[in-house]
């Protein structure tokens, strides 16, 4: 089985094993038990009392079973077990109080609206309730009854009422109050009320969630068993039991997620036909000497761990980690010179043509000396078809290209290095698209460094190596965010510094609702606003995503010359672009971009001897976003920016999308790194079979 296919299958089976021993035994033996029908399995039109209307509202949210309902989790929880007495009730507060209800009436208001409105009392006082159209209120309430009554004091006309409490009888099994109560997430009409009622009802069923887990790992890892989390987590007696059902259920989750991973890299390292990739150290040298500088520390490191994996006769798959203009390309060409020395193929992916073309433009020549054949694919460009039979010849050696290199026509000769530059920046099915043609060493490049716990639930399938260190003499990028009353200040300094002979990029925000035709219109209209005023006789340039690759290239190409002076650009600017005169980035709508996108964007500045500079212009004050960006010009290292912009946001917003990679955790988080270092060691035990 080609490894791609097998990758893609051990996903979507990821409780099948490959070996046999111990652990493995266990997990099959549970893997088939828990394939026998269950009473979990059943319907819940089969048990629920309810209507068919919330039967569909399930069934549109993928509960329809018995098991559905039970892994709908909680998404929170309030703690109502404090009661107050009436005399403590504090305004404006929740107030939790155990009450009977002295007298209760049902109106119907002068709008139609039903008002229940009544009195509640308890050893310290009494206090008016009313409740706002719940007429059904009037059916269940028994006045002389105690209750728990749950929710806000306000301030009405005078006097102070408890407003549309929560009610509930007071008994052991009390749900909606009185207790640690779940709240879910309320989607399609289903309140959590509803939700808590119904789950209440058949949570009994829990106790016949087989555990899939082998007792000695539970036991070593202290975690409790399924049944119980799995009733815990909905209904909690108190918080110690909550937390070890959390625990026990984000450990799982985790788990089976590392499982997978470990699969993946198992499989991928069992394909039988792995290339050996000798080192062709002349030709390395010759490639170095020719740079102009030599490699840093953190560069050579990289590159042996590359060599190291390549030669090893397993694939490789390994994630480089490098800061903005650490120096990465240049490994990245080190490690192709490798295997075209060997006789095979380079496949090298980047993100847009304007890198393609840059890479294209830097290493051609370069591999040319060495006797390397290298072409460039993007798409609407050049005659294609003759690229495709040269590939399939083996007649190219590298081609660098956009995604038109997993177009269904390429076919290679013998691909033996798949690279995918900034590979944030692709899906993960593109990037296995590019690693489907036989079994070739992967090397995946970014510049969005993230944090390791992160790392290993994002990239749990790759080995990292980090390029922790710049090449030599860069000095710090002075950032500062200027204040709308002082941008006539700033062009009017950046208009100088150009006239001095530097250059300088304008960013234009981002717009909203990624209306690609919307920001092409913020972008023409900053580009006239600034070439007739504010840098009015200077060579202002425009470049934006909806140019044709001939436009774009040619601005590019004058920026690069130095015939372009301000280049006025969308974020397509964004990944790689590598010009050296460039000292000052300016971004307008600064605070809607990510920590990690403003840090990529700063990169594009500070790549020569010169002092630079980042001007983040925010279109909004908002305390968050100037706290973001103020970490901005505190910190360089795009390390500390992710952990920062980890912290303050979340990884689903800082990285996107899930194609992106990164996992939608249902229960586990991303900042528990003891659980997930657990849940790797342990699955690597179980896939190393151990
Ligand atoms: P990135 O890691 O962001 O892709 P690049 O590979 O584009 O960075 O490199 C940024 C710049 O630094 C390039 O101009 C490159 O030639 C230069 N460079 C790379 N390595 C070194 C080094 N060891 N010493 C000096 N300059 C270097
Ligand atoms: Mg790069």
């Amino acid at each position: 089985m080609p490894v791609v296919v097998s990758l893609v299958y051990l996903l979507s089976h990821e409780r099948i094993l490959t070996s046999s021993k111990t652990f493995v035994f266990l997990f099959k033996m549970s893997f088939f038990c828990s394939m026998l029908m269950s009473m979990l399995d059943t319907k819940l039109k089969e048990v629920l009392s309810t209507t068919k209307k919330h039967l569909s509202m399930l069934s549109s949210l993928g509960i329809e079973t018995v098991r559905d309902l039970l892994l709908y989790y909680p998404r929170a929880y309030t703690d109502e077990r404090e009661s107050t007495q009436i005399i403590d009730m504090k305004l404006a507060d929740t107030n939790v109080v155990q009450g009977r209800l002295t007298s209760f009436k049902m109106r119907k208001g002068r709008n139609g609206m039903y008002i229940g409105e009544g009195i509640i009392s308890d050893d310290t006082g009494s206090i008016p309730v009313i409740w706002f159209n719940q007429k059904y209120l009037e059916g269940v309430l028994r006045i002389g009854s105690r209750y728990y009554f749950s929710g806000k004091l306000k301030y009405d006309r005078g006097r102070s009422v408890f407003h549309g409490p929560k009610v509930e009888p007071i008994s052991e099994d009390v749900l909606h109050t009185g207790r640690i109560v779940p709240v879910y997430h309320e989607t399609m009409g289903l309140t959590s009320k509803w939700l808590r009622s119904k789950i209440y009802s058949v949570l009994h069923y829990s106790k016949e969630f087989s555990d899939d887990l082998p007792a000695a790992i539970r036991t070593e890892l202290g975690l409790v068993e399924l049944p119980y989390a799995i009733s815990h987590i909905h209904f909690p007696p108190d918080e110690s039991s909550l937390e070890k059902a959390r625990r026990r259920l984000s450990f799982d989750e985790l788990f089976y997620l590392q499982l997978k991973y470990m699969r993946m890299r198992k499989a991928w390292r069992d394909g039988s036909n792995s290339l050996v990739i000798e080192r062709a150290d002349d030709d390395m040298k010759s490639f170095v000497e020719k740079l102009g500088f030599s490699l840093t520390q953190a560069q050579r490191r990289t590159l042996i761990e590359i060599l190291s994996d390549m030669g090893r006769g397993v694939p490789m798959l390994r994630l480089v980690q490098g800061d903005v203009g650490s120096g990465k390309t240049v490994i990245a060409a080190l490690a192709a010179l490798n295997v075209v020395k060997n006789g095979y193929q380079v496949a090298f992916m980047v993100p847009t043509e304007v890198l393609a073309k840059q890479h294209f433009q830097k290493l051609q020549p370069q591999f040319e000396r060495l006797g390397i054949t290298a072409e460039i694919l993007v798409s609407g460009v050049g005659d294609k078809q003759a690229i495709y039979d040269r590939l399939k010849s083996g007649e190219i050696g590298v081609v660098i290209g956009t995604h038109a290199l997993i177009q269904e026509k390429v076919e290679f000769q013998n691909l033996g290095l798949a690279i995918v530059d900034e590979q944030h920046r692709f899906g993960v099915e593109q990037r296995k698209k590019l690693a489907s043609h036989g079994t070739p060493h992967l090397l995946s490049m970014t510049a969005t460094p993230i944090p390791r716990t992160l790392a290993m639930i994002v990239y749990g399938d790759l080995d990292i190596s980090i390029i922790d260190e710049l090449p030599p003499g860069r000095k710090e990028i002075i950032t500062r965010i200027v204040e709308d009353k002082k941008r006539v200040d700033a062009y009017r300094w950046i208009r100088e510094q150009i006239e001095s002979g530097d250059q300088a990029y304008v960013i234009c925000p981002l717009v909203d609702d990624s209306d690609a035709l919307a920001e092409v219109k913020s972008v023409k209209a900053e580009f006239e606003r600034l070439n007739e005023g504010a840098f009015k006789g200077l060579a202002v340039g425009l470049l934006h995503g909806k140019m044709s690759s001939q436009e774009k290239d040619s601005i590019m190409k004058s920026f690069k010359d130095g015939d372009i002076k301000v280049l006025v650009s969308t974020s397509v600017i964004e990944v790689g672009v590598d010009v050296a005169n460039a000292t000052i980035m300016m971004i307008e709508g600064a605070e809607r971009f990510g920590l990690a996108q403003l840090h990529q964007f700063r990169g594009r500045v500070g790549r020569g001897g010169k002092q630079s500079y980042c001007f983040l212009l925010p279109s909004k004050f908002t305390p968050e976003g100037v706290t973001r960006l103020m970490a901005l010009t505190r910190h360089h290292s795009g390390f500390d920016l992710a952990d920062i912009d980890l912290s303050m946001r979340g990884p689903g917003e800082i990285y996107g999308t899930r194609q992106s990679g990164i996992p939608d955790l249902k229960i586990a988080s991303f900042a528990d790194s003891e659980l997930i270092k657990l849940s790797r060691d342990m699955a690597m035990r179980v896939v190393e079979g151990q």
